[in-house]
């Protein structure tokens, strides 16, 4: 019997590796435009007729190639930009594995022009499905100019794949957008069936942002700057006013290479979320530089995938960096706030028993929308003015007969810049705007934010009961039926035991489906298959194997979703049991997730403004 294992052909294992790496005709332009950048050029001119499917032209003013590099360029594996495997951890370029000119040459008919500087001539080299048909000297620019005809011209099957020119036309501006969106300092030319339909000279990033999505973003764009150990983040962020329902342009940038990162978008979305309704997206744009042996680019062949060594520590600095940007472009309410300021502790007294209120959880609730349309005005708790003035009153007369009585004008003492004794002037609990909980401490004017207090406090209070096993359950009349696609239903299994931990009790009905027998108590109201839906939802997007971060996802998942939204009118009572609950917790000034929970305005700083 004849042997039947050979060795294939190179020009069937260029088509094979051209399926990986060539899958369109953006393929090629992404692959072609890389390569000029690798080579230093300046100026970059790409011309595509039909989408790409007859041809795609890429010129530039790069290093070019000396004949025999020409030649050996369109060699499986050849490439100059890796010696060993060492290498590979430490790259700074864009294509490293030297498959992409063979792959297109597999694949199409392209003809390529190149000249170094010092050569008096350049050389010219025409291949065909692999096959090389000319090889020439001949006079040529400084740089290199490729033209890639008739792609997949020997592969029906993949040309059958293509979409329509409308679709592959996007696709290319889509890769040439990620391009040219790290390289503002490249000038770029884009020229569409013989006509130019773009160019982009030389300039900044934020200039570069505004070349391509129009002279509008300018005022939208909000930057971003951070420089820590572990590299740094900067770009910039869309106003929260901009966020869209549809489209939006998100971009994520790793060492100058476009990546998607779900977890990372997490973060923004995170910091966003506060400001934006929950069906709209924010815009961004933000780079990150990394030390390249922290970071894994080789993951997946088309390369938008990469793994970062400090991904959850990252995570955290890019979620603070994007909210202290939306807070210091005034995008949010600002409160200078100052750390270092230790809060004082408001005294809880015991003799005050009261409830917690009973959160009624509507799944459907978006606390922007209400903000926005028809909030009822926010019940002012009478304020207790007199209080103010106990000891003071011979100032409050003096106040009394100044007309045009304002709150400012209340504040300033009638008599000079004297200080006012603060414990005399500690007043009730105040809301804000139904939003926020003010209390004067021994240092300032203490702000809560009512809703990530709660937060706090419910997800100690869940992880506890998770930990513990010592969630409550409650039996529901007409269970719920909770119906989970394939990977829902696959990962529902790794937090089950938590669920069960926290009260839920589920019945398998078969087909992805359960029924919801019980829930927690706390949460009899809400919508509990939206609420396990979302658990699962994010215990997926967190990745974790690790126990007891997918047991905080989950407490902290239904803390947020059982947590009291903004909007809701707190009594005294309410305000002052949310306050001391908070300060039971062992943190009880940040959020889980890292958000500001508690801010203190110094009285020197509030003096300062009244001054
Ligand atoms: P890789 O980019 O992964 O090295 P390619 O197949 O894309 O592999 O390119 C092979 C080699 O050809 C590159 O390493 C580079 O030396 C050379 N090359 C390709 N395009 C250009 C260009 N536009 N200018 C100069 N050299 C180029
Ligand atoms: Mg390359």
């Amino acid at each position: 019997m004849p042997d039947i294992i050979h060795l294939l052909p190179d020009s069937i294992a260029n088509q094979i590796a051209a399926g990986e790496v060539i899958q369109r005709p953006a393929s090629v332009v992404k692959e072609l435009i890389e390569n000029s950048l690798d080579a230093g050029a300046t100026h970059i001119i790409l011309s595509v007729k039909d989408a790409g499917r007859t041809f795609i032209q890429v010129i530039d003013n790069g290093k070019g190639m000396s004949a025999t590099d020409l030649r050996m360029a369109f060699e499986r594996h050849a490439t100059s930009k890796i010696r060993s495997a060492d290498d590979l951890f430490s790259l700074t370029t864009m294509g490293f594995r030297g498959e992409a000119l063979p792959s297109i040459a597999a694949i199409s008919h392209i003809e390529v022009k190149s000249r170094r500087e010092e050569d008096e001539l350049g050389s010219l080299l025409v291949i065909s499905g692999s096959k090389v048909e000319k090889q020439e000297m001949v006079a040529a620019a400084t740089g290199t100019s490729i033209t890639v005809k008739n792609i997949f011209f020997n592969v029906p099957a993949r040309r059958k794949f293509l979409k329509s020119n409308e679709t592959e036309r996007r696709n290319i501006f889509t890769e040439f957008e990620r391009i040219v969106l790290v390289n503002p300092d490249v000038e770029f030319t884009l020229i569409e069936n013989g006509v130019e339909t773009l160019h982009l000279p030389k300039t900044g990033l934020r200039q570069r942002i505004v070349q391509i999505e129009g002279k509008n973003t300018n005022q939208q764009l909000i930057e971003i700057n951070e420089e820590t150990t572990l590299g740094k983040i900067y770009g910039y962020i869309a106003r929260p006013e901009f966020a869209r329902k549809g489209k939006v342009n998100q971009f994520f940038f790793v060492n100058n290479r476009y990546i998607r990162h779900p977890y990372f978008h997490r973060a923004v979305t995170t910091a966003f979320e506060p400001l934006i309704a929950a069906n709209e997206k924010p815009g961004y744009y933000i780079y990150f530089q990394v030390d390249p042996d922290t970071i894994d680019v080789n993951i997946h062949p088309t390369k938008t995938e990469v793994k970062f060594e400090n991904e959850q520590a990252l995570w955290q600095i890019l979620m603070v960096t994007v909210k202290e940007s939306l807070g210091k472009f005034n995008a949010i309410p600002t409160i200078d706030f100052d750390r270092d300021d230790a809060p004082e502790i408001p005294v809880y007294d015991p003799s005050r028993t009261s409830s917690m209120p009973k959160v009624n959880v509507d799944p459907g609730y978006n606390p922007f929308h209400s903000h926005r349309t028809e909030t009822p005005q926010p019940k002012v708790p009478a304020f207790g003015w007199e209080q103010l003035y106990k000891g003071f009153e011979k100032e409050k007369e003096l106040v009394d007969e100044i007309e045009g009585r304002t709150p400012a004008t209340l504040f300033k003492p009638a008599g000079g810049d004297r200080n006012l004794p603060e414990t005399e002037l500690s007043p009730e609990h105040y809301q804000y705007k139904q939003k926020y909980i003010l209390t004067s401490v021994k240092s300032g004017l203490m702000i809560i934010d009512q809703h990530k207090a709660h937060v706090r406090i419910l997800f100690d209070k869940y992880l506890e009961q998770i930990r513990n096993k010592r969630g409550i359950s409650q039996r529901v009349l007409f269970p719920e039926v909770l119906e989970l696609s394939a990977s829902e239903a696959a990962a529902l299994p790794s937090i089950m035991e938590d669920l069960e931990a926290l009260g839920f009790e589920l019945s398998d009905l078969g087909n992805h489906s359960f029924a919801i027998q019980a829930v927690p108590s706390e949460i009899e109201n809400a919508a509990p298959a939206a609420l396990i839906r979302s658990m699962i939802g994010k215990s997926m997007e967190t990745g974790s194997d690790v126990k007891s971060e997918i047991q905080e996802s989950i407490a902290l998942s239904l803390a947020n979703l059982t947590a009291i939204p903004y909007g809701n009118t707190l009594t005294t009572e309410e305000m002052l049991l949310i306050v001391s609950q908070l300060f039971a917790s062992p943190s009880p000034t940040y959020t889980p997730d890292g958000q500001t929970i508690i801010s203190v305005i110094s009285d020197a700083e509030i003096e300062k403004k009244m001054q």
